[in-house]
């Protein structure tokens, strides 16, 4: 069942979380696909629907086959599997217009811009500093884009206050996930990967949040045995969190995701994506993880590492830092968990369990 909105009457699946837009019926003309987080405040300012590729990719019932149709389509075996479903989720829905991170990703988002070129989908690149120091080159990124989809500055940084008080609910999910045990690890996931594009519709995502919110006023505290994190990328596989919640480990804080919600209070859009550590080095990450472990009483962390994506070079600097338990998990492709991967997981929590139970014998 599909509703009416009121921004550009997108429609969506009637849900209580976050929902994908019904593709089919979005104005293609008004549609940028994007590769990862960018300042959508822009796109949003420019009357333009941002949607997250990543999310129509891995929320679609065929994600697995997406992954083989880019093989077939020619992209190699031995690349990171996100890359290959955003470039089959551009050519299922046609999208037209594509922003491209080109620094601060990944090459191979680089190359995958090349490739929508070849195939007549205009590309506009945006690119992070290298250094998060580095306050005139995002200024001046953050202008070129807002010069390139046709709106002035000061809209933009209008946008960025709206978007605020729609962010703050989903601040708030995060919060009560850690604090009183009422969201899950699996919802906070949804909700906070989901404020990448927030569904296109930043008036219905703030709708659904508040909606949700009144809803877990009446739940009672999750009943669990252990407090985790998982930080890395968002998990490719689709039971990481459900298998957890029946191990009894509760996921109280997930990193990058919660780096998409833009945590931080913010004057100016410089700031504000400044402060996201996603695109800088692991140091300031880290700096950010240490704290949520701390503030969030977590036990031991999942680092969740994509295969063929460079960022797995980081498990050695994140388990070198982090004086807490790691388990390293490492996904290829969309699906379950295999029965590996699930004893290793298994072995991991239970490993938590008997630890915080000798170390609270006194
Ligand atoms: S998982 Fe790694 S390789 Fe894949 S798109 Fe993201 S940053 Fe790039």
């Amino acid at each position: 069942m599909g509703f009416g909105c009121s921004l550009m009457n997108i429609k969506f699946n009637d849900h209580p979380l976050p929902t994908l837009p019904i593709m089919e019926d979005l104005p293609t003309d008004r549609v940028i696909g994007i590769t990862s987080t960018i300042p959508i405040e822009i796109v949003f300012a420019a009357g333009y629907i941002p949607i997250d590729l990543n999310n129509i990719f891995i929320c679609d019932r065929h994600a697995y086959k997406m992954v083989e149709d880019a093989e077939s389509a020619g992209l190699p075996r031995n690349i990171c599997a996100w890359i290959k479903g955003i470039y089959s989720a551009a050519r299922k829905y046609h999208i037209r217009k594509v922003i491209s991170v080109i620094q601060g990703d990944c090459s191979n988002n680089q190359a995958l811009m090349e490739i929508f070129q070849s195939e007549d989908i205009e590309t506009i690149p945006f690119a992070y500093p290298h250094a998060k120091t580095d306050r005139r080159f995002l200024h001046d990124q953050l202008m070129m884009l807002s010069d390139a989809l046709g709106v002035g500055y000061g809209k933009v940084e209008e946008m960025k206050k709206r978007l605020d008080a729609v962010r703050s609910n989903v601040h708030e999910i995060d919060r009560l996930t850690w604090t009183d045990s009422t969201v899950t690890g699996e919802e906070n996931h949804i909700w906070t990967v989901s404020t990448s594009d927030l569904m296109g519709d930043y008036t219905v995502f703030k709708e659904r949040a508040v909606r949700f919110l009144q809803s877990v006023q009446a739940r009672k505290p999750i009943q669990h045995n252990l407090r985790i994190g998982v930080v890395g990328i968002p998990p490719i596989c689709e039971d990481l969190y459900p298998f957890l919640s029946s191990i009894g480990a509760h996921v109280v804080f997930n990193e990058i995701q919660r780096q998409f919600s833009m945590p931080y209070p913010t004057k100016t859009l410089v700031e504000q994506y400044r402060q996201y550590t996603y695109p800088y080095d692991i140091f300031s990450r880290l700096e950010d993880i240490q704290q949520e472990i701390k503030q969030r009483s977590i036990a031991g962390l999942i680092h969740y590492v994509q295969s063929f994506c460079h960022r797995h070079i980081h498990d050695k600097i994140i388990r070198r830092h982090i004086r807490l338990p790691v388990l390293t998990l490492d996904c290829d492709r969309p699906g379950p968990l295999d029965g590996a991967m699930k004893t290793r997981i298994e072995a991991f929590v239970e490993m938590l369990k008997y630890h915080r139970s000798e170390t609270s014998v006194v």
